[in-house]
């Protein structure tokens, strides 16, 4: 081989300086290929390799540009690199650790096509886009038992460690899986679950049947095709599982946020609705059942982008899809009668976006909207059990109140097309609600008690599109929130304990991204309320928007105004600038239901409807968790509760009267909040982002209640493709995410830190008797650690510091006396 190797480099390097992009790509990829088994040749190989070739010495006659020079050095470092290092489980333990070298052993692991690697306790995971068999139940029992470090990096390593951590810590755990979309997030949070189950075997067949079905019911109702994703979140989830003391599951409960309901009307080209629409469809289809559903033909809210018709196969397979959410829905307890019901829900909802709307000029009143096809109004009307006459005139007019009075007004051609998307939307949008409202109380066996938990969040990931609107505005805060989660676990709460306990060690500088949440969610002048106060104004507009913004914020370090004042705004986020544009904004904001829809909605005869839209409104489908979201800020909620640094809520929304927002002193005046005039909506008094923050808060809480547990998306290209890895890809996600930064503290700082008497009580028996009475000494936890041979641990004022390879160690000898 060496001979072919050889060769192989040599042209490589010749090639790199031709400038052709992928040779780096092909020299790395052959040379894992080539390895061979002895290090130690390898290392001479490389040496003269390297020692052959010098920058700036080229006898070749190719001239260098400065940019060969920089590859060349690249090269080198690489081929460096690979001579001296292995390839280690854990990036924290390696000696050098600079980007180039993290990117590039995380390249050569995915060669390998191992997808998993430790920084310390955070696992990365690269999606491999293919089948890979390490799930399965010979694996998953491997990993059973397994303490970090004593397996290769592996998912099912964290249930473990998480597990075995709520048991012995008795306390509760959550883990948080972040990264882009398509990096793996949702199948990795399914296979945790499933590992979770494994675990803690539930209680009872039924049960644990249920909590599996979770995820295959609501990926149904909340996911659709994009460009990045075939299988796509667009909604964030939340599914704490309940566990005994002994470590059996008890329960479940699932949490949905920013449910993106506006896909239900319109979506980019090459994406798609969500799934559930076509497996309506294609399951109707296979039991001719089309008809009574009024879906024959095509469907504007499916096909509006000439999407094209799913292929045969397709459609069978979504068919199947069907059968099996119906069966989910019977696992779970819901009737036939309402599983139909359900279903005419939908297909009511497609039938809503063919109704057609046109036109009419009248000199006296000016534009009148009439329906145009009378015929799909009267299968809406059928689907949804209302009278169609009604249904006519809550598209084409509106209540208004004047001086007391109320009027009858026609609406115009727009306003009635809004009114029929803003239909469509809210029924799906409280339909996923209520889905996940009826799931919720059958996902508990009913005991009562002491119960710990283990939380997995999967939330989207960072987004930044060539248009963002208020969509990725409220997700990219969420992300903005949790990285700050991220910072003060990994980096400030580290430092305060260290402080605390009397440690000295020196500062591990981070970006710290509070001052950008206080500008986005402070009230009453963070980015947010103000937004909230202009939706109070029925003449505000989305330049008067922008230019609101622009006048509060246009100073600050993290905001950026356009050149031309027009009605975008830039974010300097922790992961990269995104310009938002405000088009849309304030309605998105408002989320207002015309009352006139929503009081006939609940005319209906389907139960379902009715329920969807009783009074008092709770805002469900938008941004939703289905779960009942505090509306004040939850002061009972203990944030503080590891005394930890507070996390952002605490001291942002601190006691501002409502009020406050309609005189705060930049509200122009002259003008009249929506309460005064105006249309009547039937709109709850809060608005999305008001609604957003709440919820956001909620999660928050929960969240600081648990012991983190860390899981990094990585997408290692932009085709979906198997063995494909792009550096330059993987290291802004690197950076995205902190992991740099990560390593460095988890290298530099201690991941545990145990209260002497917690100490003492596990791992006594390392230089103790068993029956032996042992005082939470610091002394006496000296004895034990002295015992074992670790070094760099230190002793604090009520804990002791451990790094976390000192937790694995310990781990490993207690399991020899055991
Ligand atoms: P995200 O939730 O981060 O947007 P997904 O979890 O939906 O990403 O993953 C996108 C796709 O990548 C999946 O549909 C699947 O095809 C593939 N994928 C992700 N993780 C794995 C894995 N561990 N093994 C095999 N394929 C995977
Ligand atoms: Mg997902």
């Amino acid at each position: 081989w060496s001979k072919r190797f050889n060769g192989f480099i040599a042209s490589c390097l010749v090639k790199d300086f031709e400038q052709r992009p992928t040779s780096f790509d092909m020299l790395t990829h052959e040379f894992v290929r080539f390895v061979p088994r002895d290090p130690r040749v390898l290392r001479r190989k490389l040496g003269t390799l390297i020692d052959m070739y010098q920058p700036g010495e080229r006898k070749d006659g190719f001239s260098e540009s400065s940019s060969s020079v920089s590859g060349a050095d690249t090269i080198k470092k690489e081929l460096k690199l690979l001579a001296t290092s292995r390839m280690v489980d854990d990036l924290a333990s390696l000696e050098v650790m600079d980007e180039s070298v993290l990117v590039s052993q995380l390249w050569k692991r995915y060669q390998r096509r191992l997808i998993y690697t430790n920084v310390g306790d955070i696992l990365i995971s690269i999606n491999p886009f293919q089948k890979m068999d390490i799930y399965n139940e010979k694996i998953a029992k491997d990993y059973r038992g397994a303490y970090r470090g004593q397996l290769p990096p592996h998912i099912f390593a964290v249930a473990a460690v998480a597990y075995h951590d709520m048991l012995q810590e008795n306390r509760d755990q959550c883990c948080v899986i972040s990264g882009e979309s398509g990096a793996g997030k949702t199948e990795a949070s399914n296979i945790l679950v499933q590992q979770f189950m494994r675990l803690g075997r539930a209680e009872t067949k039924v049960l644990e049947e249920k909590i599996l079905k979770v995820n295959p019911l609501v990926e149904a109702f909340g996911n659709a095709r994009t460009i990045i994703n075939n299988n796509s979140s667009r909604f964030g989830k939340y599914l704490e599982l309940h566990f005994t003391a002994g470590g059996r599951i008890v329960g479940a409960h699932l949490s949905e946020y920013l449910l993106e309901k506006s896909r239900v009307v319109s979506q980019q080209r090459r994406e798609k609705n969500f799934h559930i629409f076509y497996y309506l469809v294609a399951g109707l289809s296979a039991r001719k059942l089309l008809a009574r559903y009024r879906l024959k033909g095509v469907h504007h809210y499916l096909e509006q982008r000439g999407t094209a018709k799913g292929s045969a196969k397709s459609n069978a397979v979504s068919s199947e899809r069907f059968e099996e959410i119906e069966k989910i829905f019977c696992l779970f307890g819901f009737s036939s009668e309402e599983f139909e019901q359900v279903c005419s829900i939908l297909a009511s909802i497609l039938n809503i976006g063919d109704i057609r709307i046109e036109g009419d000029f009248h000199s006296h009143i000016g534009e009148v909207s009439t329906i145009s096809n009378k015929i799909k109004l009267g299968d809406v009307a059928q689907l949804l059990c209302l009278e169609q006459e009604h249904l006519a005139k809550a598209f084409t007019s509106t209540h208004v109140i004047t001086h007391g009075e109320t009027i009858v007004r026609p609406n115009t051609v727009e306003q009635a097309i809004d009114i029929r998307d803003a239909m469509a939307k809210a029924l799906y949008g409280r339909l996923f609600s209520w889905i996940v409202n009826k799931i919720n109380p059958e996902l508990h066996s009913g005991r009562k008690g002491n119960v710990r938990s283990v939380g997995i969040l999967d939330i989207f990931g960072f987004e930044n599109f060539r248009v963002n609107s208020f969509e990725q505005l409220c997700i990219n805060i969420a992300n903005e929130q949790l990285q700050f989660y991220f910072n003060q676990h990994v980096f400030a709460w580290e430092q305060g304990e260290y402080e605390q306990e009397g440690i000295d060690i020196k500062r591990v500088g981070y970006e710290d991204n509070r001052p950008l949440l206080e500008l986005l969610l402070t009230r009453p002048m963070g980015l947010l309320a103000l937004l909230d106060e202009e939706s109070k104004f029925p003449r505000a507009s989305d330049l008067s928007l922008a230019v609101k913004f622009h006048g509060n914020f246009q100073t600050l370090r993290y905001y950026n105004k356009p050149k031309d004042g027009g009605p975008t705004f830039t974010i300097l986020h922790y992961a990269g600038p995104v310009t938002y544009e405000t088009l849309g904004f304030l309605e998105k904001n408002r989320d207002t239901l015309k009352l006139d829809v929503s009081q006939l909605l609940r005319t209906s005869e389907n139960p379902i409807v009715q329920v969807l839209f009783q009074t008092p409104l709770s805002r469900t489908g938008g941004l939703s968790p289905a779960s009942t979201v505090s509306k004040a800020p939850p002061s009972a909620t203990p944030l503080f509760s590891r005394k930890a640094p507070p996390m952002y809520f605490a001291s942002a929304e601190r006691g501002y009267p409502h009020s406050r927002l309609a005189r705060g002193p930049h509200s122009p005046r002259g003008r009249t909040p929506l309460s005064s005039g105006g249309t009547v909506t039937s709109k709850s008094s809060q608005t999305v982002s008001t609604y957003f923050i709440n919820s956001l808060r909620d999660l928050m809480s929960k969240m600081l209640n648990g012991t983190p547990h860390f899981v990094r998306c990585i997408r290692p290209n932009e085709l979906k493709s198997p063995d494909f890895f792009q550096p330059d890809k993987v290291l802004v996600q690197l950076r995205y995410t902190g992991v740099l930064e990560t390593t460095r503290i988890r290298r530099e700082g201690f991941s545990h830190r145990i209260l002497f008497q917690d100490f003492i009580q596990r791992y006594k028996v390392i230089h103790f008797k068993m029956t032996q009475r042992v005082s939470a000494t610091p002394a006496s936890c000296v004895c034990i650690l002295n015992k074992t041979g670790l070094k760099s641990w230190a002793v604090g004022k009520t804990k002791i510091f451990l790094k976390y390879y000192h937790v694995e160690k310990l781990g490993k000898l207690l399991a020899g006396y055991e």
